[in-house]
């Protein structure tokens, strides 16, 4: 009985368990009151489910207050960005010691920090290092751009992004990374207006299915099958449930529909509801 238990203890410990993951991005969007107002609204109507969590992920001014604010049975906190050095002379910067303790994740090469503030696979990976070391989760976004797309370079640019962003980072550390797969081009920030087009669920499984087969061959089948794979681009309470629905996909990286408090309810529930993969 005792040997039965525990065969069924340890193939349940192996299976790898990928709760869903809803962050909301706001951006450079609200000020610390409107910050706080709009997470008092969320916190009334949000519901906690044991199969998703719920990360928000405000402007770093904001994250202090707000963490006063929230139950982190309900929400958990992202930065949107940080610096990659602990501490020292690097004026307007804030680093992951800083951080530490006050949020789970941090988002890191997210395409606007790479395409307006030149960041590139050395400040990236060293981001993500900082992060670690802080205890924070990592969020590495990659994507590509619509030219690439074009190009058919999608899969080496995910490649060139993967490895650049997780060169250094130990087996052990993978456990507390997530990829958010972010195609450029069907992201709502307007940088694409004339190209803005929505990937097909599709896409979004290729992709996802590039992204774990490059941690498959980097950290093995476990380390594939354990990571947790975002999708971001244009989600909203409408089309959710198609993209949380792809193989591989364990929830979404949401923009614009973060600052709309029915849209994001509405992405969170579609996240609990969706059929186990
Ligand atoms: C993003 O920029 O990370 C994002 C997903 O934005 P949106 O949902 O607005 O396209």
């Amino acid at each position: 009985m005792e040997k039965y238990g525990k065969l069924v203890i340890e193939s349940i410990s192996e299976m790898p368990s990928r709760k869903k993951l809803i962050v909301g991005n706001w951006k450079m969007n609200l000020t610390i009151h409107e910050a706080s107002v709009y997470v008092h609204h969320l916190a009334q109507k949000v519901q906690v489910h044991r199969d998703v969590e719920v990360v928000l992920a405000p402007t770093m001014l904001a994250l202090q207050p707000v963490s006063l604010q929230i139950e982190r049975r309900q929400f958990k906190l992202a930065a949107q960005n940080l610096y990659w050095r602990d501490h020292g002379a690097y004026t307007g910067e804030v680093s992951a010691s800083q951080l530490r303790g006050l949020v789970d994740y941090a988002i890191v090469g997210h395409s606007e920090r790479r395409h307006i503030f030149h960041e590139h696979h050395k400040e990236i990976r060293s981001k993500v290092q900082a992060a670690l070391r802080n205890n924070i989760k990592p969020i590495l976004c990659i994507g590509e751009t619509a030219h690439e797309r074009a190009s058919g370079e999608t899969k080496d640019v995910l490649h060139d992004q993967l490895l650049g962003g997780l060169a250094n980072v130990t087996s052990d550390e993978m456990s507390e990374v997530v990829v958010a797969y972010e195609p450029v081009w069907a992201l709502s920030n307007g940088a694409n207006f004339h190209d803005h087009k929505m990937p097909t669920p599709d896409d979004v499984k290729r992709a996802a299915s590039a992204i774990r087969g490059q941690i498959k061959h980097l950290y093995g089948e476990k380390a594939s099958e354990a990571v947790r794979v975002l999708y971001g681009g244009s989600t909203n309470a409408s089309n959710a449930s198609s993209f949380l629905a792809v193989d591989g996909i364990d929830g979404l990286l949401v923009g614009g529909a973060s600052l709309n408090q029915h849209e994001f309810i509405s992405i969170v529930e579609s996240a609990h509801e969706v059929d186990d993969k």
